[in-house]
C-alpha cells in the first residue's frame, strides 16, 4: 500500500514536471507534454478514431465584420511567393490549384485570427498517403493545418487531414469522401517574441473540422517544416495565409478571416 502510494506520488510530481513543457500555463487539451514521445512523421503513433461528421452544407455564411480572401470569383486578394500574380484555376465559385503554378498566399498580412477555409480533394481519388488529395493551410506562411484526403486513406498520423503537420494528429478523423466540401474553422494566435527573438509565447491552434474540434488550444513548438521539428526563428508580428501547390488539384471556396 505504501509503496503503491509512493509510487503514485512519484507519477504526479513526474506528470506535472512533463506538463511543464514547453510553457507553464499549457491550457487544459494540449498535447505538448506527449510531443516527445513520437518521432515526427512516425508512422506507430496511433491514427485518431473515426468520427462521422455529418453531410456536407452549402458555403457557410460569412460574418459582417470578416475580410473576405476568396469569394470564389477571382485571386485578386492573392500572389504566389515572389509577389506575381496567383495562376490557380478559377471556376464556378472555387479556386483549384494547377500543379506546377506555386503555392500562393494573401496580399495582406494577419496575426492572431479567426479563419474559415473550405476545401474538397479530387474525386475520383488518385494516389495514396501523402500523394493523395494534399494541400495545406498556413498561418503566417509557417504554421501548417495539413489538406489531406485521409478518408479511408492511412498515412503518418502527425501528417494526416487536420494535423498540425509534423507535430499533432487531430483528435478525431471526421474526413468526408474525396470531392465532398469540407470545412476548416482555424483559431490562431501568433507567438510572440522579445527584442532578443525568443518566444514569448508559442503559436497556438484551436481547429474545427467539419465542425468537429481537433486542436483544443494546441501549442506548437515551432515552425512546420517536412521531417523536423525545429525551434521558433522570431518573424514579423504579420504574415500571409499561404495555401499550398502540393502537385494535386484540390479545390478552396469560402475563405475569410476575421483579425483578432
Ligand atoms: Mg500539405
Amino acid at each position: 500500500m505504501k509503496t503503491s502510494l509512493t509510487v503514485a506520488a512519484v507519477s504526479v510530481v513526474v506528470i506535472g514536471l512533463l506538463g511543464m513543457a514547453p510553457s507553464a500555463q499549457a491550457p487544459p487539451g494540449n498535447r505538448a507534454a506527449e510531443l516527445q514521445k513520437w518521432p515526427v512523421h512516425g508512422e506507430a503513433r496511433p491514427m485518431p478514431p473515426v468520427v462521422d461528421p455529418g453531410p456536407a452544407g452549402p458555403p457557410a455564411a460569412v460574418p459582417a465584420d470578416a475580410v473576405v480572401l476568396f469569394d470564389g470569383r477571382d485571386l485578386s486578394g492573392w500572389t504566389t511567393a515572389k509577389g506575381a500574380p496567383a495562376r490557380w484555376l478559377v471556376k464556378d465559385g472555387y479556386m483549384e490549384v494547377v500543379k506546377g503554378a506555386g503555392s500562393i498566399q494573401t496580399v495582406r498580412g494577419f496575426g492572431d485570427c479567426q479563419l474559415h477555409v473550405e476545401w474538397a480533394t479530387p474525386s475520383p481519388a488518385v494516389g495514396s498517403g501523402q500523394d493523395r488529395g494534399n494541400s495545406g493551410v498556413f498561418l503566417m506562411n509557417t504554421y501548417e493545418v495539413q489538406v489531406l484526403d485521409s478518408y479511408q486513406s492511412k498515412t503518418y498520423a502527425d501528417g494526416m487531414a487536420a494535423a498540425l503537420y509534423g507535430h499533432y494528429p487531430p483528435l478525431v478523423n471526421v474526413s468526408r469522401t474525396p470531392g465532398e466540401w469540407q470545412t476548416y474553422d482555424i483559431v490562431f494566435r501568433a507567438p510572440r517574441f522579445d527584442q532578443t527573438g525568443a518566444v514569448m509565447s508559442p503559436a497556438r491552434f484551436t481547429v474545427f473540422h467539419n465542425g468537429v474540434l481537433v486542436h483544443d488550444a494546441q501549442e506548437l513548438t515551432g515552425p512546420t517544416v517536412h521531417k523536423a521539428r525545429p525551434p521558433y526563428k522570431a518573424h514579423a508580428d504579420k504574415l500571409p495565409i499561404g495555401l499550398q501547390d502540393h502537385s494535386h488539384p484540390v479545390r478552396f471556396r469560402n475563405i475569410w478571416i476575421r483579425e483578432l
